[in-house]
């Protein structure tokens, strides 16, 4: 009943408010949502208009204005200025609540206004050319906003920051985690370039390096092979943790993509390949490599 109290209050302030007619209803076991047409069709509402919607209602609910049902006779009814036309033409009845709205309706409703308690807009989301506005009412929005309270109330202590300055505070947090996990990269980066130098091995004209190590993120090591091979006549096989990256000189005949395919799963462009793997697969690739030249 309180939901359904809502959704009359909430419809009949978009309709007086707005211009917008509900067309249709769903009342869910945690929130409820009316679908609603806008004159100007448009799919959205601001959170001005949310708010004033949200106020308009709330005010009439503590009003605790009377909510009468009855079945008028048929000259009555066409006298009643209803949200909208009925969709039966016998034994209509029609819910009146205070003289903010009056509709064709065969549900259950509470007695008067304030039974409903609060109403609390939850969402406001485009659906098929329409407005899906999900809400919830009574009960149901007390328990949300205690919800709602305690999570920001655990992210501010989490933060330390009122919750009023969370969203400030997380996008700050936010920012600077961006920046460490650039700086950081860049280090790592630099740390395997400069393994990369001390591992190069001659091999056949080119200078190859061989290098297993530990999981690294794999955008440190992409930046670092790329660096690598920036300068002519180099190729590396590379093995950080499960994730194998080959690689070579724009110079340098090898195919790395075929090269991956014969030692591990995985692909990319002749010059730059990458897969998953085990220290084993460079070894192997190193071999092939030893055997069939770098010609490949
Ligand atoms: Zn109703």
């Amino acid at each position: 009943m309180e939901q359904h109290g809502g959704e009359h209050m909430l419809a009949g302030a978009i309709w007086e408010k707005l211009g917008g007619t509900t067309i249709g209803l769903h009342l869910g076991q945690t929130d409820s949502s009316i679908d609603v047409s806008m004159p100007d069709e448009r799919t959205h509402l601001t959170e001005e208009e949310i708010l004033m919607l949200e106020n308009t209602v709330n005010a009439r609910i503590r009003m605790d204005a009377p909510i009468r049902c009855w079945f008028p006779d048929e000259e009555e009814l066409k006298r009643l200025p209803l949200r909208k036309a009925p969709t039966v033409t016998e034994h209509v009845r029609i819910v009146a609540m205070g003289d903010f709205e009056m509709v064709a309706c065969g549900g259950t409703h509470p007695a008067s206004t304030g039974r409903i308690g609060l109403l609390k807009i939850i969402s406001t989301i485009p659906a098929k050319g329409k407005i899906r506005i999900s809400f919830v009412c009574g009960g149901r929005a007390v328990s949300l906003f205690q919800t709602y309270m305690r999570y920001a109330d655990k992210a501010g202590a989490a933060l330390s920051s009122p919750v009023e300055k969370l969203s400030a505070a997380a996008a700050e947090l936010k920012y600077r985690l961006s920046e460490a996990e650039k700086r950081a990269n860049r280090l790592e980066t630099r740390e395997i370039l400069a393994k990369m130098e001390e591992n190069g091995e001659d091999l056949k004209g080119i200078t190859l390096c061989v290098l297993t190590m530990p999981e690294t993120d794999s955008r440190a090591v992409t930046a670092a092979v790329s660096d690598y091979i920036g300068t002519k006549g180099r190729a590396a096989l590379l093995c950080a943790g499960e994730r194998l990256t080959f690689a070579r000189s724009a110079d340098v005949k090898i195919d790395m993509n075929e090269l991956i395919k014969r030692v591990a799963r995985g692909g990319g462009r002749p010059d730059m390949a990458s897969g998953a793997g085990i220290p084993e697969c460079v070894s192997v690739a190193k071999k092939i490599l030893m055997t069939e030249g770098t010609g490949l």
